[in-house]
This record gives structure tokens, C-alpha cells and sequence, in this order.
């Protein structure tokens, strides 16, 4: 199968570990025979990103580079048990599609059910339309609650490159991942791969997330970034009910 996009990428305006601008991350993108890729900017809660102007701003910004199409979103940080995000409606509405994701630095760890209900209760939120690193070790998430939800509130839920991929940086949780795509398999739940790459190093590095597809024999219509098409009417289905 054709991986037709990345949904989760940093350029310079995260201000994380990379100099790269957009433009870098798209002449990459084509260099490797991406046709579309995903910007998603840390949302402004996180220390030392960009802003809420940013965001909004980006609705003017070229929907294509060096034959890429541009899909602009943000990575938000879920901010309370609640499910509060750090941009509102009107700034996600300037945008193609959005992250939400659990950040220590933003939103402290505590139970299995506090993490999973904040992760929710963010589902729930007709703009998110991914939930990022549900792996991430740092949290302890319900796989059958988030699962569940990603069902219920048409949210993918992210098989992110950084916890899996030999060059990634954050602790693998492979138990839990391996857990969650059973389940998304069973219940029929999209998922959508992302490197989280911050610049351009690291962008569409699936090789190793494709591996643990294939071994667990995850079904290809599951898996958005094989269809371009379904994951737009994914998106959009969602925005339809705001
Ligand atoms: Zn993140
Ligand atoms: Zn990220």
C-alpha cells in the first residue's frame, strides 16, 4: 500500500530541536514521493511555540509546495481532566484538521482514569480528529475506553513513529500499542501514522510502525494514510456536526 501522507509534523515554529521551515519539510516531503503532508505546530500552552495569531494566520499560507499539498493543523494539548484544549473554536475552525495530545509539561499524569478521561472528554471536541502518542508511556490510558471513544466520537487514534521507530525519542510501550490495535482492529477504529518528526529528518519514517501492522495482520482500510480521500470525509464528517 501507498502511504499518501504523514498527519503528524514540527517545523521551526514548534521551537522544538529544529531550525527546518515549512518549505523544508515540503521539498523533503516531495523528495520522498509524499503527495500530501500534515504541518501540526505545537498549540500555544506548550513552552516556547508559536501562538494563536499563528494558527489562525495559516488558512492564508500556500496550499502547496514543490507539488505537496499543504494540510494545516495543530497539536493541541489537552489541558484538563475536562478535555479542554489550548485553542478555541474559532481559531481550530481557520484549520484543516487537529491533534489533541497528553504533554506532561501542560497536563500532569496521575491515574489510568484521569489520563483516559481527559483524552476522552478531548474526543468528544467536533475539531480533534486524531489523538496523539496514545503510547506514550509517561500516561496510563485504557485501551478499551480509548478505543471505545475513538469509535463513538469518529477520532483516529495516532500510531506515532517516535515511540517505535529505531531513530525515535520517545519510550516504546509496544504491550500497549500491540493492545490498542487489536482492539481498533475488532472494533473496526481508524488509526493514522505519524512520525511526529520535528524538521524534516524523521518525516513518513513508518518503516518499523508498518512492520507491527504486518505482523499483526491490521487491516490496510483501517489505516487513513492509505486513502487520502477517506481520511478528508473522515475529517469532514466530524466538522459536520459543529
Ligand atoms: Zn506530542
Ligand atoms: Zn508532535
Amino acid at each position: 500500500m501507498q502511504v499518501y501522507f504523514d498527519v503528524h509534523t514540527h517545523s521551526v515554529s514548534s521551537g522544538h530541536h529544529t531550525k527546518d521551515t515549512i518549505t523544508d519539510l515540503a521539498k523533503k516531503a516531495a523528495e520522498i514521493g509524499l503527495k500530501y503532508l500534515c504541518i501540526t505546530e505545537h498549540a500555544p500552552a506548550m513552552i516556547g511555540t508559536t501562538n494563536a495569531s499563528y494558527f489562525r494566520n495559516l488558512r492564508y499560507a500556500p496550499k502547496e509546495r514543490f507539488g505537496v499539498k499543504i494540510i494545516y493543523g495543530a497539536e493541541l494539548n489537552v489541558i484538563n481532566q475536562n478535555g479542554d484544549v489550548d485553542l478555541d473554536g474559532d481559531v481550530l475552525s481557520c484549520l484543516d484538521f487537529s491533534i489533541a495530545s497528553l504533554h506532561k509539561d501542560v497536563f500532569k499524569p496521575s491515574s489510568e482514569s484521569a489520563d483516559t478521561a481527559a483524552i476522552i472528554n478531548a474526543m468528544k471536541n467536533p475539531f480533534v480528529n486524531v489523538v496523539g502518542h496514545p503510547d506514550d508511556p509517561t500516561f496510563s490510558l485504557n485501551a478499551h475506553a480509548l478505543t471505545d471513544a475513538a469509535k463513538e466520537t469518529s477520532t483516529a487514534l495516532e500510531l506515532n513513529s517516535a515511540g517505535i521507530s529505531k531513530s525515535g525519542y520517545r519510550e516504546p510501550n509496544i504491550p500497549f500499542l500491540v493492545e490498542m490495535l487489536y482492539l481498533c482492529k475488532r472494533k473496526g477504529v481508524y488509526i493514522v501514522l505519524g512520525s511526529d518528526s520535528h524538521g524534516k529528518d524523521r518525516i513518513a519514517d513508518f518503516d518499523d510502525s508498518i512492520k507491527i501492522l504486518k505482523a499483526i495482520d491490521f487491516p490496510d482500510e483501517l489505516v487513513l494514510n492509505y486513502d487520502i480521500q477517506l481520511f478528508k470525509k473522515f475529517i469532514g464528517d466530524k466538522r459536520c456536526k459543529i
